[in-house]
């Protein structure tokens, strides 16, 4: 059994099957050294933490019947199973590929010259370093693709410079606006749409919706609209294009953009192969509570046909997602894409009661996960 990519998908199905198949051998591939959580980087980008604190070691998962091992994946072919990495090749009885999604930061010309962004840890260190030499002026925060992960992490991160400027005593010299190709933060749920709307209108931060930046111009310092407009920023924050890794895009397994997955256990069209996690085209948001829900299913799916037992019940699409909202307080947006005819979502809070329950999220993965 091969497991691709140890992000939140793939941890939480290696330690799931590990705990309920001690008959299978798991190896699980991927090519860094270290897993850290996505909201870590918001910790990064405000200096909360640094990034030898949030990074989580891969050498340390001790689970019976799993062996990590650091390569990268440079070829899979769906239809035999059969993997390759810059070190070796697998012939898998089963495949889950969770390589999670990349940026394509090419795809919006000017951006990797003149922006920034907070999606990646490096790119977090660098926008963390540059901030202090801001004073006044104009940030944009531009979401440049849709899908994206986490959808509340680009308003998140807007509340969050708020207080940041707000510490530093010079607000009142900045404008901060989001814009992005969604009608609204989250076009699933009027009622978080509004509350979010209502927290940035709360902090004077304005939400230009249905847009596409199609360029930067750095000699202008002006974004470019698929609308014809444009819009000045003195500091860009930009969210990238997301893609599926090249190596999964040339496996032919993503026709379409992402993998297309059977919406009750997150089976490809392909034998013995499953996607799960970002990767994957589910009609859920792209975050880690959704990537974990999706693993538990595999995890049940793959034991029961081992046993010849019925399969598990349909996977529903269900977590919660944290927002910051700064000044300590923390929000849950509580979401079920696929329980029900529509899906659902929910804000709860935002109160400090959650910024623990947050803490707590992350605590018992890093447990579950890295004993540690
Ligand atoms: C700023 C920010 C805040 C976020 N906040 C939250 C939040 O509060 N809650 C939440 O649930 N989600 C949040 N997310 C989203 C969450 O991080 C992702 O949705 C989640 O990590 C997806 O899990 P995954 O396993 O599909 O992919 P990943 O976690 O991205 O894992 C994919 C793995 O594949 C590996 N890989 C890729 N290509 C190769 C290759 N060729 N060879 C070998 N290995 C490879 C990568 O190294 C990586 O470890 C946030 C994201 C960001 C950016």
């Amino acid at each position: 059994m091969l497991i691709l990519g140890a992000g939140f998908a793939g941890l939480e199905l290696a330690t799931r099957l590990s705990e309920s198949a001690d008959d299978l051998r798991i190896t699980l591939v991927d090519r860094s050294e270290t897993f850290y959580f996505g909201y870590s980087k918001l910790d990064v980008l405000f200096g909360r933490k640094t990034r030898d604190e949030v990074v989580l070691h891969y050498g340390d998962i001790s689970k019976p019947g799993v062996e990590f091992r650091q390569e990268q994946v440079t070829s899979i072919e769906p239809e035999s199973r059969r993997v390759t990495t810059d070190q070796q090749s697998y012939e898998a009885d089963i495949l889950v590929v969770a390589l999670g999604a990349d940026y394509d930061y090419a795809a919006t010309p000017g951006f990797e010259a003149a922006g920034f962004e907070y999606y990646s840890l490096a790119g977090a260190e660098r926008m963390r370093d540059a901030l202090p030499e801001f004073e006044s002026g104009r940030i944009l925060i531009g979401i440049l693709g849709h899908p994206y992960k986490c959808p509340p992490a680009p308003f998140e991160g807007a509340l969050l410079l708020h207080d940041y400027l707000v510490q530093r005593g010079i607000r009142a010299a900045a404008e901060i606006r989001v814009i992005g190709p969604m009608s609204a933060p989250v076009p699933i749920t009027k009622g978080v749409s509004e509350s979010i709307l209502d927290a940035l209108a709360t902090r004077e931060i304005e939400y230009v919706g249905t847009e596409h930046i199609t360029r930067l111009d750095a000699g202008s310092n002006e974004v470019q609209l698929e609308s014809g407009r444009s819009l000045p920023y003195d500091l860009f924050v930009g969210i990238p294009v997301h893609r599926v890794p090249e190596v999964v895009r040339a496996s032919g397994l993503a026709p379409e953009g992402w993998i297309p997955v059977e919406r009750t256990n997150l089976a490809t069209r392909f034998p013995d192969v499953y996607a799960i996690g970002d990767v994957a085209g589910a009609p859920t948001a792209k975050a880690g509570v959704f990537a974990e829900s999706a693993a538990a299913v595999v995890a049940d799916d793959i034991v029961a046909r081992l046993r010849g037992n019925a399969p598990p019940p349909p996977w529903e699409g269900a977590g919660s997602c944290y927002i910051e909202f700064g000044g300590g307080a923390v929000g849950k947006v509580q979401a079920n894409f696929l329980g029900g005819p529509q899906p659902t979502a929910e804000l709860i809070g935002p109160s400090p009661e959650l910024a623990a329950e947050k803490a707590a999220f992350g605590a018992t993965r890093r447990a579950r996960w890295f004993g540690s």
